[in-house]
C-alpha cells in the first residue's frame, strides 16, 4: 500500500472549497466566526466509530441516521421500500479495495467502465507522475488488483489457491478478496481506514 491521496484530494478538498464558495469566502479568505455549514454525513449505527466531527470550523456534522439509530439493515430495508434494493455501497469506480466480485461486476456489467479502470490501472503503473517529477520516485510498481497483475489479466473469476497459498492469506482475508472491504466510502468515512488487508500485502496507488 502506498500513501492513499484519495479521499484528501478527490472528496475533501473539492468540498471544502466548494463549501467555502457556498459561504461567499473562497480560498484564501478568512471565514468569520461563527459562519458554517451544517453537513449531514450517513454514517449507520453499525459503524458509528466512524462518525467524526469536521476538521474545520466553518463546517459542522451532523449524523442523522445515527439520530434515528438506523442500522445498515435499516437502509436497505428503506431503499428497498423506494424499489432501491440493490443500491451498491458507494465508492469510487477504480478503487483499490474492490474485491473480485466488485471488479466482475464491473466488467460484466458496464464495458465502458471496465474500459475505463483497466485504462486507469495501466496509467498508475510508475506512480504519481507529480510524485516522480518531485523526487519521491514510486520504487516498484502500482497495480489496481492485489494480486499485482494488470487488472485486465488479473484472476478476478476466482481466488485460486496457489494465490492463496502465495499470499498466505486466511478464510477470512480471502473473503475480503473476493468482496471488497464491508464498508463503503465517503469522504468522511474512507473505506480504507477500516481495511484489514493493508499492511503491505498488495501493491496500489490511487
Ligand atoms: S472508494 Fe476507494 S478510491 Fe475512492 S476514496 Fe474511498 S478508498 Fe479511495
Amino acid at each position: 500500500m502506498t500513501r492513499r491521496q484519495c479521499t484528501g484530494e478527490y472528496k475533501i478538498k473539492p468540498i471544502k472549497q466548494k463549501v467555502r464558495e457556498l459561504l461567499g469566502f473562497p480560498y484564501p479568505a478568512r471565514i468569520p466566526k461563527g459562519v458554517f455549514v451544517e453537513q449531514w454525513v450517513g454514517i449507520s449505527t453499525d459503524e458509528f466509530h466512524r462518525a467524526k466531527d469536521a476538521d474545520v470550523k466553518y463546517m459542522r456534522n451532523r449524523h442523522p441516521l445515527l439520530d434515528m439509530s438506523w442500522s445498515r439493515v435499516d437502509c436497505v430495508r428503506y431503499l428497498t421500500s423506494l424499489g432501491l434494493a440493490d443500491t451498491p455501497k458507494s465508492s469510487c469506480l477504480g478503487c483499490p479495495f474492490h474485491g473480485n466480485a466488485q471488479w466482475r461486476h464491473i466488467r460484466d456489467n458496464s464495458p465502458s467502465e471496465w474500459a475505463d479502470v483497466v485504462e486507469f490501472d495501466a496509467a498508475i503503473r510508475q506512480g504519481n507522475a507529480r510524485a516522480n517529477a518531485s523526487g519521491s520516485r514510486l520504487l516498484g510498481e502500482a497495480f489496481l488488483h492485489r494480486s499485482r497483475v494488470p487488472l485486465s489479466q488479473a484472476p478476478i473469476d476466482h481466488v485460486t489457491a496457489a494465490e492463496r497459498a502465495a499470499l498466505r492469506i486466511s478464510a477470512g482475508e480471502a473473503d475480503v478478496l473476493e468482496n471488497g472491504v464491508e464498508d463503503g466510502c465517503s469522504p468522511w468515512a474512507c473505506r480504507g481506514d477500516a481495511n484489514a488487508l493493508t499492511q503491505g500485502d498488495f501493491g496500489l496507488a490511487t
